[in-house]
């Protein structure tokens, strides 16, 4: 036979043969290419990349959790601020090199010792960081020349601690959410009379709670009354952090930029992967982004996602607050102030100066430096960052005469040197920490803490109720977030959700079979009654209507 060419149909027939072929062998999709097939195999091998961003205690803590398991992940944190990490934690050395690191801590610092179990104090221990208590209060009614201590003090606290939770009590009562200080103002009007009462009263109304007008008292936990027995790091809370970013013998530093402010979160389904844009146009690609950054600043729209993020999330957004908090650090040439103390406490008189340098914290005795810690807490804490630095000065001044008399200030001597945060302004921050205001449900903190899987997890102060607003809530946080890439959250939830749609379809089928056989006897029955005159047996008639349906 000689050599033809093969006929158009021949050639049909063996293309319709490959595709055929080739559908079956790929259940109609497309094969990767020897190419692409390399790339997966290799990409799954190769460690996952975990981008961080923000260097507060949450993200470097998440990234010190992932950063130990090196072979399986590859961790990179990006801060925002050019100089310095830490975030709400900020030891300011650069200003005065020779401090010791608690003269100059200008974020959270106090350790508190009311969760039992507070890890950044075992941590501290870890890195073999000095943890000193603030060991007792004085609390002082200036207007009066009243100051309590000792045992008055624990029968006052007694008392303010009865207030509250009767506040407390009586606020679940009433049909409509009231704030702390509405509940409390409501319990005062019956009491008051007695001076120990009273004085309890103005106790009460030190507390941040009680100060921020809108704080939700249906969400208050008695309970946490604080009188200042808080644990500090003699170093520093910064110390702590660098401990973190810079890791130990057996565990490497952390891989920090900084000056690396996040613009845009975008996920690239089509490459599996998650990109985030720098300010200044740098972009970078991970398979997981961690987003550590305080919720203010991404409800203000300085950092973008896209798509943008679930309406559960920004519903929690716009509904979790944060409050206005600022420090004041005033060193003098000598200490005015008596040794007894670690803490004292102001009243005050009027509304307007609630959470005005009520509460100042004596780090004399902790270091032996002639150095006070002034709190500011809602709007005093706002208004102070407006003030020029002598308008500054000079009005914390004027609170300490009023506190100690101006007699005692002046044997202080000159201050030599004044320091004060500006949180509220600062847009990297954007407030001090979160609380529960009213009408806000508790459970929007906790929508931050599941993951948009698989590319996107929250950690952070505020994203579990818990123990929002501090410094042990928000390492916890990173904590989570870590342990949750670790153990492949999101790959569970992947196969649950898997789980939960199969025996949804075998339910559904389930029904339709049970509807089917329904109609089938349905219909028998009609077929029985139709077939009564021909005398077929009910057994017959099934027989046939099986062979039907088989057919
Ligand atoms: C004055 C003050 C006193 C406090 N006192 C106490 C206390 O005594 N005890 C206590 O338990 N808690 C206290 N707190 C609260 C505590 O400090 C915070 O809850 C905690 O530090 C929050 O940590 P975080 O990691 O969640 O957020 P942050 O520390 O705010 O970290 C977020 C990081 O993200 C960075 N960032 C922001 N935007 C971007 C962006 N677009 N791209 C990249 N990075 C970005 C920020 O610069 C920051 O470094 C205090 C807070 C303040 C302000």
């Amino acid at each position: 036979m000689g050599h033809s060419e093969p006929s158009l149909m021949y050639v049909l027939y063996i293309l319709i043969l490959l595709i055929v072929s080739f559908n079956l062998c790929t259940n109609g999709q497309k094969l990767p290419t020897e190419n692409e097939k390399e790339e997966i195999v290799v990409d799954d091998l190769l460690p996952k990349e975990v981008v961080v961003i923000g260097a507060g205690i949450a993200g470097l803590a998440a990234a010190r959790r992932l950063s130990a398991d090196k072979q399986n992940f590859t961790v990179k944190v990006y801060e925002a601020r050019r100089d310095r990490y830490g975030g709400r934690i900020w030891t300011d050395k650069l200003t005065n090199m020779k401090a010791r690191g608690a003269e100059v801590d200008l974020g959270g610092s106090a350790l508190s010792v009311i969760s039992k179990e507070n890890p950044l104090i075992e941590l501290a221990e870890k890195f073999d960081l000095k943890v000193a208590s603030v060991q007792k209060l004085q609390f002082i009614i200036p207007w009066k020349k009243i100051s309590y201590s000792g045992d008055d003090l624990s029968k006052i606290t007694h008392q303010a601690a009865q207030i509250l939770g009767q506040a407390v009590n009586e606020s679940k009562t009433e049909k409509i959410e009231v704030s702390m200080k509405e509940a409390i103002d409501k319990v005062l009007g019956k009491r008051e009379t007695e001076d120990l009462d009273s004085a309890a009263a103005h106790l009460v109304r030190c507390l941040p709670s009680y100060i921020l007008d809108n704080y939700s008292s249906r969400n208050y936990k008695p309970e946490n009354i604080d009188v200042g027995y808080d644990k500090l790091l003699l170093d520093g809370m910064g110390e702590l952090i660098d401990r973190l970013v810079s890791g130990s013998t057996e565990e490497p530093p952390l891989h920090l930029n900084l000056n690396k402010a996040a613009r845009q979160i975008k996920v690239d389904k089509g490459r599996r992967k998650v990109l985030v844009r720098f300010h200044g146009g740098v972009q970078v690609a991970a398979d997981i982004v961690v987003v550590a950054v305080p919720v203010s600043v991404i409800a203000s729209g300085e950092l973008l996602f896209e798509p943008d993020l679930p309406k559960k999330y920004q519903l929690a957004l716009h509904e979790i607050s944060i409050s206005a908090g600022n420090k004041v650090i005033v060193e003098f040439e000598h200490a005015f102030w008596s040794a007894e103390y670690g803490v004292f406490t102001r009243a005050v008189r009027t509304d307007a100066e609630r959470g005005n340098l009520q509460t100042w914290v004596n780090v004399n005795n902790l270091i032996g430096h002639p150095v006070l810690i002034g709190l500011l807490f809602g709007q005093p804490a706002v208004e102070f960052e407006i003030l020029n630095p002598e308008e500054a000065k000079n009005y914390v001044i004027d609170v300490l005469n009023e506190m100690f008399g101006e007699d005692l200030v002046k044997q202080g001597g000159k201050v030599v040197r004044f320091q004060h945060s500006k949180w509220v302004t600062d847009p990297l921050s954007l407030g001090a920490s979160t609380y529960p205001k009213v009408g806000s449900d508790p459970g929007l903190w906790d929508t931050f803490s599941q993951p948009l899987c698989p590319y996107i997890y929250f950690a952070g102060e505020h994203t579990s109720f818990e123990a929002h607003g501090t410094l042990h809530g928000a390492y916890n946080s990173g904590i989570r977030v870590g342990d949750q890439i670790l153990t492949g959250l999101c790959e569970t939830l992947r196969k649950e959700e898997e789980r939960r749609i199969e025996e949804a379809r075998r339910k559904k089928e389930e029904q339709k079979n049970a509807t089917k056989d329904d109609k089938l006897d349905d219909s028998l029955d009609d077929d029985v009654n139709i077939d009564e005159d021909e005398d077929d047996t009910v057994e017959e008639v099934a027989q046939s209507k099986k062979e039907k349906t088989e057919l």
